[in-house]
């Protein structure tokens, strides 16, 4: 049993805004006598201040606590021991002494800045395919380069700057635009010679002129034609990692382009020619995907993803959030906030397993929704979700990549 007669700051109040997550078999959900499956862990996650009264609640519906660990902790479970009884209210669990800011497993070698903006690389451009289906809104493109010539490698959830060809309108070089990368470490074509980007034309209409402005970077890649030169730098950027876990939980939110770094780490999980380049990772573990996209034909990769679906349905979870199309619970438009905060129990179930981690990408302020969603799911715990967010950021479960 967890002994907390060895913690030497019960009282704390560092120790009082520990959060701790019990692995828990055999329990009755609170409102119903349906058991859990007996093969099936449940995980809770509970306040320092809370513990004694939460072994007891379990108790009461038949639970046992198998574990018991400090939450984002890289550290081995404490295991129960079942002979023991659940403290009383007067002699609460008292946290650990230490809960270690665990620290992010670190990637080995990934590659950054091989080429930097005063020395890009020189690709060329092999293909450019509108990404869109008829009636689609606006314009996107995959659009991929030769970079054999060069010495470019990058991993999946890196990106690379562009720097567009011409002078800005101060007579300079134009400054370099970051994408995300959108294919494997081994290209689309599983040869390591390519890199893939999903691009979307930034058009607006500038308030003060009231002229349509086109993007300068973004319009020069979705009008690129195969042969043309293009400058590359990087590759840049470690925050959208994919776990080299093959058991993880990958929870995947992406609106429009955003998609790109999800592409890149689905095809590494799922697609057979890269199952069969990388023996060392055969994906056997969750991966779900939250798509916001306005329209359905604006559903990018939509076929591929559905094919994945179809054959991997354990193993990958598709959920779209089409905007105009559908409704939310109150009748409004369909956000992906709105698909979070649907199935926000279920997600904050995965998260609170450590080898879960949940990856953003997309529009700037899309965190915002996703937020208010699990803020309610994680209140239902007693646990506040800003706090739990900060602790998976700090165990590298949390990543964000908006623009
Ligand atoms: C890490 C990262 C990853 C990215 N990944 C991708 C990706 O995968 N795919 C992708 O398409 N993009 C991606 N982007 C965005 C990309 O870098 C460019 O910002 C985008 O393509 C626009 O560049 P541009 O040169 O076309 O636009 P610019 O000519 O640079 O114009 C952009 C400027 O226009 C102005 N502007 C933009 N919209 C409006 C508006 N509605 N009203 C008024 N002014 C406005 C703003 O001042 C803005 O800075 C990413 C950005 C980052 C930081």
């Amino acid at each position: 049993m967890y002994n907390p007669s060895l913690s030497g700051n019960a009282g704390s109040s560092s120790a009082n805004s520990r959060l701790y997550v019990y692995e828990i078999i055999g329990m009755r959900d609170g409102s119903t006598d349906e058991k859990i499956r007996s093969s099936g862990s449940k995980f809770i996650t509970v306040p320092y201040q809370r513990m004694a009264q939460e072994m007891r609640r379990i108790a009461s519906l038949g639970g046992k606590i198998i574990s018991i660990r400090p939450l984002a902790s890289t550290a081995e479970p404490t295991p129960v021991a079942s002979s023991e009884p659940a403290p009383s209210e007067t002699a609460p669990a008292a946290a650990p002494a230490a809960v270690a800011a665990p620290a992010a497993k670190k990637h080995a070698d990934v590659p950054v800045n091989i080429y930097r903006p005063n020395a890009p690389f020189v690709g060329k451009c092999v293909s450019n395919d509108g990404l869109l289906a008829d009636g689609g809104i606006g314009m996107v493109q995959h659009v991929k380069f030769d970079i054999s010539a060069g010495d470019l490698r990058y991993f999946e959830g890196q990106s690379i700057g562009i720097i567009p060809p011409g002078k800005d309108g101060k007579g300079k070089n134009h400054k370099i635009r970051l994408y995300s990368i959108a294919s494997t470490r081994h290209g689309d074509d599983i040869d390591d010679k390519t890199v893939s980007l999903c691009v979307r034309k930034l058009e607006y209409k500038d308030e003060k002129t009231g002229k349509e402005v086109e993007g300068v970077c973004s319009t020069f890649l979705c009008n690129i034609k195969p042969g043309d030169d293009v400058q590359i730098t990087g590759p840049t950027g470690k925050e959208m990692l994919l776990p080299e876990d093959p058991e993880a939980t990958v929870i995947m939110m992406a609106t429009g382009t955003g998609i790109a770094p999800f592409r890149a780490y689905l095809w590494r999980m799922f697609k057979d020619n890269e199952r069969n380049v990388n023996p060392e990772y055969q994906f056997k573990g969750l991966a779900w995907l939250v798509f916001g996209v306005a329209t359905t034909p604006n559903i990018l990769y939509k076929g591929e993803l559905e094919e994945i679906q179809e054959k991997y349905p354990d193993n990958f979870k598709l959920t779209y959030a089409v905007s105009r199309e559908q409704k939310n619970a109150e009748g409004g438009k369909m956000y992906i906030q709105d698909r979070i905060a649907e199935n926000a129990d279920e997600l904050w179930t995965l998260v609170q397993q450590e080898k879960t981690h949940v990856y953003i990408c997309g529009l700037k302020g899309m965190e915002t929704g996703i937020d208010a969603a699990l803020t309610n799911a994680a209140a239902k715990s007693d646990v506040k979700w800003s706090e739990y967010r900060s602790q998976m950021k700090r165990a590298g479960r949390w990543h964000v990549e908006t623009y």
